[in-house]
């Protein structure tokens, strides 16, 4: 793999979020906000979700206001 295969890969990684056309991310979607969480239940960076940077900052957003919705935790469950 060269240089300029290195460069085509990473411009044809597509964003989650603009691929299904969406405007706003719903907090409420659990499920699809987790898949762009560490196992730790960080926001990962852009570098490894893949989103775009206006759907990264909305999903940030969304991801804030569902742990203020008690829907998403701050930390990882402790048993
Ligand atoms: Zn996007």
């Amino acid at each position: 793999m060269d240089l300029n295969e290195i460069i085509q890969a990473k411009q044809e990684k597509t964003c989650y979020f603009c691929s299904q056309a969406a405007k706003e991310i719903d907090y409420k979607d659990v499920e699809i906000l987790k898949r762009f969480l560490s196992a730790g239940y960080k926001i990962k960076k852009r570098k490894y979700t893949g989103l775009c940077a206006w759907h990264q900052r909305k999903f940030a957003r969304a991801v804030k206001r569902a742990r203020q919705m008690a829907l998403l935790p701050y930390l990882p469950p402790i048993f």
